[in-house]
């Protein structure tokens, strides 16, 4: 994790008070729906595995955050979304 970067706490700790605030991409645009059939919005959010960034990771909102979640789910039931990588086992 980034926490390997700094040396000390208090150098990890005066990075963190300093570091920009992640915002929520569909607030910022001001999105309420999150299709499932727009895939290329749905990939930013899935890692290299397939899985489900996190939302603390991708800085989304509680709100778009389930929204997104659902619409992945919907999005790989009809196959416009892998459930997983093949290249991994
Ligand atoms: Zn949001």
């Amino acid at each position: 994790m980034f926490k390997k970067r700094f040396k000390t706490p208090g150098e990890f700790k005066a990075a963190f008070k300093t570091r920009r605030r992640k915002v929520c991409r569909f607030c910022e645009e001001k999105v309420r729906v999150i299709g499932f059939y727009n895939d290329r919005v749905l990939r930013r959010f899935v890692n290299e595995r397939g899985k489900i960034v996190a939302r603390r990771v991708s800085g989304n909102c509680a709100f778009h955050q389930r929204r997104l979640t659902t619409a992945i789910k919907r999005a790989r039931h009809l196959a416009i979304m892998p459930f997983t990588s093949e290249y991994y086992r």
